[in-house]
């Protein structure tokens, strides 16, 4: 009988002891969850399979060089992420419109209006490397598909970071766990 009691109670200790391990791993399962560098912006895009662009061709401010250089930076994110398409639009009416202000300096390389879905350049950006004119066009073509800036701890994984530049025209390991849990 003692014995048995005995044997038991030892039962009941293993069973608490699985269950605290299992509560321990939920508990490392939802800190990582939670400590994704990606936030959202609560935008995004109504098909995004059918995400469109309109560009100028030749406005007399960007060359042909820095738009060709804009639209393709935008492109990648159908290079990278298998939930987003892009097409370019020949009319205004389009997921993304892009602007170039260069004469303008506004004190930013590029601002993404939400209410007009316009892409804004700016002078400072026409200063920029090539393949930071392209990182600051994916990062702006991001807001419009819905992210937000990052966490900072993470931003040599992400496009979306607030400040700087990783000198990677593309979405990266967050940007793209972002757009896969959004769409
Ligand atoms: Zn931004």
């Amino acid at each position: 009988m003692i014995h048995s009691v005995q044997k038991d109670k030892k039962e009941v200790r293993e069973k608490m002891k699985r269950i605290t391990s299992l509560i321990l791993l939920l508990c490392f399962m939802m800190f990582s969850l939670s400590a994704n560098a990606y936030q959202l912006n609560g935008h995004r895009v109504v098909n995004p399979q059918y995400v469109t662009y309109w560009a100028p061709t030749n406005d007399g401010i960007a060359t042909p060089t820095e738009i060709d250089a804009v639209v393709s930076a935008i492109s990648s994110w159908q290079v990278h992420c298998p939930e987003i398409k892009i097409f370019r639009s020949n009319t205004i009416n389009a997921s993304m419109i892009i602007d170039f202000y260069l004469d303008v300096d506004n004190d930013a390389y590029a601002v993404t209006y939400f209410n007009s879905k316009e892409i804004a350049f700016y002078k400072p950006w026409r200063s920029l490397s090539m393949v930071r004119k392209q990182e600051t066009a994916v990062h702006e073509a991001g807001h419009i598909l819905g992210l937000e800036h990052c966490q900072p701890q993470y931003n040599s994984e992400a496009v979306m970071r607030k400040d700087g530049f990783n000198d990677l025209a593309c979405p990266l390991a967050d940007d793209k766990r972002g757009i896969a849990a959004l769409y």
